[in-house]
């Protein structure tokens, strides 16, 4: 089991205040042990309540990241044509696009 893990599950068994930000993975692995070890079922309830807020917060961004790669499969074959083009405004946005230009 990583350190980490090992950490987090020791706070739990011990009752003591989780970190914040703990990430959808760890909060699942947490949960898990909850079945094989003793810390309490308030701690489980937690610790279940915050994995249920951040998966819902991974859901949103997981959308808007599918969203944005949708529009992307979609502009990418116009930059190839935009940076054949050459003109200075097409290759402009091209470089900004593909992150080369980044101010
Ligand atoms: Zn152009």
């Amino acid at each position: 089991m990583p350190d980490r893990l090992l950490e987090l599950e020791k706070k739990a068994m011990h009752n003591e205040d989780m970190p914040h930000g703990l990430t959808q993975s760890e909060l699942v692995q947490l949960y898990k042990l909850y079945y094989d070890h003793t810390y309490s079922r308030e701690q489980a309830k937690d610790i279940k309540q915050e994995l249920i807020a951040t998966y819902q917060n991974n859901a949103f961004w997981e959308k808007l990241f599918a969203y944005h790669a949708s529009i992307r499969n979609r502009y990418s074959p116009v930059m190839t044509e935009a940076e054949k083009h050459g003109c200075p405004i097409c290759k402009k946005l091209v470089r900004i696009f593909d992150g080369r230009e980044t101010e």
